[in-house]
Protein backbone atom coordinates (compact mmCIF):
# COMPACT_ATOMS: atom_id res chain seq x y z
CA UNK A 1 0.00 0.00 0.00
CA UNK A 2 1.62 3.51 -1.10
CA UNK A 3 -0.07 6.17 1.78
CA UNK A 4 -1.72 8.91 0.21
CA UNK A 5 -3.89 10.43 2.68
CA UNK A 6 -4.74 9.08 6.58
CA UNK A 7 -7.64 10.97 8.61
CA UNK A 8 -8.94 9.21 12.04
CA UNK A 9 -12.46 9.63 10.58
CA UNK A 10 -14.59 7.92 13.40
CA UNK A 11 -13.93 7.81 17.08
CA UNK A 12 -16.65 5.07 18.76
CA UNK A 13 -16.88 5.14 23.07
CA UNK A 14 -18.49 2.59 24.89
CA UNK A 15 -21.84 3.03 24.11
CA UNK A 16 -21.22 4.67 20.50
CA UNK A 17 -23.42 2.45 17.47
CA UNK A 18 -20.55 1.20 15.68
CA UNK A 19 -19.88 2.17 12.17
CA UNK A 20 -20.99 0.39 8.72
CA UNK A 21 -18.33 1.90 6.82
CA UNK A 22 -18.28 -0.57 3.90
CA UNK A 23 -14.81 -0.30 3.53
CA UNK A 24 -12.75 -3.65 4.11
CA UNK A 25 -11.54 -3.04 8.12
CA UNK A 26 -8.34 -4.89 9.63
CA UNK A 27 -7.81 -3.98 13.55
CA UNK A 28 -5.56 -4.14 15.91
CA UNK A 29 -5.42 -5.36 19.60
CA UNK A 30 -2.84 -5.91 22.43
CA UNK A 31 -2.33 -4.73 25.83
CA UNK A 32 -1.55 -1.15 26.87
CA UNK A 33 2.11 -0.23 26.41
CA UNK A 34 2.61 -3.40 23.74
CA UNK A 35 3.33 -0.60 21.00
CA UNK A 36 0.06 -0.69 19.14
CA UNK A 37 -0.19 3.03 18.64
CA UNK A 38 3.56 2.96 17.24
CA UNK A 39 2.46 0.39 14.97
CA UNK A 40 -0.12 2.55 13.64
CA UNK A 41 1.90 5.54 13.06
CA UNK A 42 4.34 3.40 11.57
CA UNK A 43 2.23 1.70 8.89
CA UNK A 44 0.81 5.19 8.13
CA UNK A 45 4.11 7.16 8.34
CA UNK A 46 2.77 9.40 10.61
CA UNK A 47 4.99 10.56 13.79
CA UNK A 48 1.92 10.44 16.24
CA UNK A 49 -1.58 10.31 14.40
CA UNK A 50 -2.25 7.53 16.57
CA UNK A 51 -2.54 8.25 20.63
CA UNK A 52 0.16 6.96 22.27
CA UNK A 53 -0.28 5.17 25.45
CA UNK A 54 -3.10 6.71 27.20
CA UNK A 55 -3.26 7.06 30.11
CA UNK A 56 -4.98 4.48 32.90
CA UNK A 57 -8.74 5.63 33.04
CA UNK A 58 -8.65 7.99 30.34
CA UNK A 59 -11.18 6.96 27.56
CA UNK A 60 -10.43 4.23 25.46
CA UNK A 61 -12.35 4.46 22.31
CA UNK A 62 -12.44 2.12 18.97
CA UNK A 63 -10.70 4.54 16.36
CA UNK A 64 -10.92 4.10 12.91
CA UNK A 65 -8.23 5.53 10.51
CA UNK A 66 -9.23 6.08 7.00
CA UNK A 67 -6.44 5.18 4.59
CA UNK A 68 -6.78 6.52 1.05
CA UNK A 69 -10.39 6.62 1.32
CA UNK A 70 -10.48 2.86 0.50
CA UNK A 71 -10.17 0.83 4.05
CA UNK A 72 -9.82 1.32 7.75
CA UNK A 73 -6.81 0.27 10.18
CA UNK A 74 -8.88 -0.17 12.97
CA UNK A 75 -7.59 0.74 16.79
CA UNK A 76 -8.63 -1.30 19.75
CA UNK A 77 -8.80 -0.16 23.05
CA UNK A 78 -5.49 -1.49 24.98
CA UNK A 79 -6.22 -3.75 27.56
CA UNK A 80 -4.57 -4.79 30.75
CA UNK A 81 -3.92 -1.61 32.98
CA UNK A 82 -3.45 -2.93 36.60
CA UNK A 83 -5.05 0.20 38.22
CA UNK A 84 -8.85 -0.09 36.45
CA UNK A 85 -11.19 -1.41 38.22
CA UNK A 86 -12.90 -4.48 37.03
CA UNK A 87 -16.44 -3.48 35.93
CA UNK A 88 -14.03 -1.22 33.84
CA UNK A 89 -12.06 -3.70 31.80
CA UNK A 90 -15.49 -5.86 31.65
CA UNK A 91 -16.77 -2.70 30.03
CA UNK A 92 -13.93 -2.76 27.36
CA UNK A 93 -13.90 -6.04 26.73
CA UNK A 94 -17.61 -5.97 25.57
CA UNK A 95 -16.81 -3.26 23.61
CA UNK A 96 -13.98 -4.86 21.68
CA UNK A 97 -16.29 -8.57 21.64
CA UNK A 98 -19.19 -6.43 20.35
CA UNK A 99 -16.79 -4.90 17.70
CA UNK A 100 -15.98 -8.27 16.70
CA UNK A 101 -18.63 -9.78 16.37
CA UNK A 102 -20.99 -7.24 14.34
CA UNK A 103 -17.98 -5.68 11.98
CA UNK A 104 -19.24 -6.75 8.57
CA UNK A 105 -16.33 -5.24 7.02
CA UNK A 106 -13.52 -6.76 8.97
CA UNK A 107 -11.20 -9.03 6.91
CA UNK A 108 -8.73 -9.59 9.73
CA UNK A 109 -7.39 -9.12 13.33
CA UNK A 110 -4.05 -8.65 14.31
CA UNK A 111 -3.08 -9.65 18.18
CA UNK A 112 0.68 -7.44 18.98
CA UNK A 113 2.90 -9.34 21.52
CA UNK A 114 5.88 -7.88 23.27
CA UNK A 115 8.24 -9.53 21.48
CA UNK A 116 10.00 -9.86 24.77
CA UNK A 117 7.68 -11.55 26.98
CA UNK A 118 5.66 -14.29 26.88
CA UNK A 119 1.54 -14.22 26.54
CA UNK A 120 -0.07 -13.47 29.63
CA UNK A 121 -3.64 -14.43 30.85
CA UNK A 122 -5.44 -11.43 29.26
CA UNK A 123 -3.40 -12.10 25.84
CA UNK A 124 -4.26 -15.57 25.96
CA UNK A 125 -7.94 -14.33 26.22
CA UNK A 126 -7.84 -11.92 23.49
CA UNK A 127 -6.48 -14.82 21.03
CA UNK A 128 -9.03 -16.87 22.12
CA UNK A 129 -12.16 -14.19 21.76
CA UNK A 130 -10.16 -13.14 18.51
CA UNK A 131 -10.54 -16.75 17.28
CA UNK A 132 -14.52 -17.63 18.80
CA UNK A 133 -15.04 -14.71 16.55
CA UNK A 134 -14.25 -16.26 13.38
CA UNK A 135 -11.11 -14.97 12.88
CA UNK A 136 -7.61 -16.66 12.77
CA UNK A 137 -5.75 -14.18 14.88
CA UNK A 138 -2.45 -12.61 12.86
CA UNK A 139 0.64 -12.26 15.86
CA UNK A 140 2.83 -9.43 15.57
CA UNK A 141 5.73 -9.58 17.84
CA UNK A 142 6.53 -5.95 18.35
CA UNK A 143 10.07 -3.85 19.50
CA UNK A 144 11.59 -6.48 17.37
CA UNK A 145 14.96 -3.90 18.34
CA UNK A 146 14.68 -4.56 21.63
CA UNK A 147 15.95 -8.00 21.33
CA UNK A 148 19.57 -9.60 20.20
CA UNK A 149 19.59 -11.47 17.07
CA UNK A 150 20.48 -14.54 19.09
CA UNK A 151 17.34 -14.12 20.64
CA UNK A 152 14.74 -13.86 18.02
CA UNK A 153 14.06 -17.25 17.14
CA UNK A 154 13.80 -19.00 21.06
CA UNK A 155 11.14 -15.95 21.88
CA UNK A 156 8.65 -16.58 18.39
CA UNK A 157 8.43 -19.85 19.32
CA UNK A 158 8.38 -19.17 23.27
CA UNK A 159 5.00 -17.03 21.72
CA UNK A 160 3.54 -19.43 19.25
CA UNK A 161 3.95 -22.26 22.35
CA UNK A 162 2.16 -19.62 24.70
CA UNK A 163 -0.63 -18.61 22.53
CA UNK A 164 -1.34 -22.64 21.27
CA UNK A 165 -0.57 -20.89 17.23
CA UNK A 166 -2.03 -23.48 14.64
CA UNK A 167 0.80 -24.84 12.32
CA UNK A 168 0.04 -22.40 9.93
CA UNK A 169 -0.60 -19.39 12.36
CA UNK A 170 0.97 -16.46 11.09
CA UNK A 171 3.55 -14.48 13.39
CA UNK A 172 5.55 -11.19 12.19
CA UNK A 173 8.29 -9.75 14.30
CA UNK A 174 8.29 -5.80 14.01
CA UNK A 175 10.05 -2.60 15.60
CA UNK A 176 8.23 0.79 15.15
CA UNK A 177 12.19 2.14 15.54
CA UNK A 178 13.89 -0.42 12.51
CA UNK A 179 10.35 -0.21 10.48
CA UNK A 180 11.51 -3.64 10.21
CA UNK A 181 8.15 -5.77 9.14
CA UNK A 182 6.13 -3.05 8.10
CA UNK A 183 6.06 -3.97 4.66
CA UNK A 184 5.35 -7.88 5.25
CA UNK A 185 2.63 -6.04 7.28
CA UNK A 186 1.20 -3.85 5.08
CA UNK A 187 2.08 -7.26 1.87
CA UNK A 188 -0.81 -9.18 4.06
CA UNK A 189 -3.32 -6.50 4.20
CA UNK A 190 -3.59 -5.43 0.78
CA UNK A 191 -3.83 -9.49 0.35
CA UNK A 192 -6.57 -9.85 2.91
CA UNK A 193 -8.39 -6.70 1.45
CA UNK A 194 -7.99 -7.19 -2.13
CA UNK A 195 -6.41 -3.97 -2.31
P1 LIG B 1 0.50 1.37 23.02
O1 LIG B 1 0.09 1.68 24.43
O2 LIG B 1 0.33 -0.09 22.71
O3 LIG B 1 -0.13 2.24 21.99
O4 LIG B 1 2.09 1.56 22.96
P2 LIG B 1 2.97 2.76 22.35
O5 LIG B 1 3.01 2.67 20.87
O6 LIG B 1 2.56 4.03 22.96
O7 LIG B 1 4.40 2.31 22.89
C1 LIG B 1 4.68 2.16 24.27
C2 LIG B 1 6.16 2.47 24.50
O8 LIG B 1 6.96 1.53 23.81
C3 LIG B 1 6.57 3.85 23.99
O9 LIG B 1 7.54 4.38 24.86
C4 LIG B 1 7.19 3.54 22.63
O10 LIG B 1 8.16 4.49 22.24
C5 LIG B 1 7.83 2.19 22.87
N1 LIG B 1 7.86 1.37 21.63
C6 LIG B 1 6.81 1.04 20.86
N2 LIG B 1 7.22 0.29 19.81
C7 LIG B 1 8.56 0.16 19.92
C8 LIG B 1 9.56 -0.51 19.13
O11 LIG B 1 9.30 -1.16 18.11
N3 LIG B 1 10.85 -0.43 19.57
C9 LIG B 1 11.18 0.24 20.71
N4 LIG B 1 12.47 0.25 21.07
N5 LIG B 1 10.27 0.89 21.47
C10 LIG B 1 8.97 0.84 21.09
Amino acid sequence: MVIKNVSLDIVCGITSKLPDTNRPEVAFAGKSNVGKSSLINGLMNRKSLARTSAQPGKTQTINFYNINEAMYLVDLPGYGYAKVSQSEKEKWGKMIERYLHTSKNLKAVFLLIDIRHDPSANDKMMYDWILNNGYEPIIIATKLDKLKRSQIQKNIKAIKEGLKLSKDGIIIPFSAETKQGRDEIWALIDELTGL
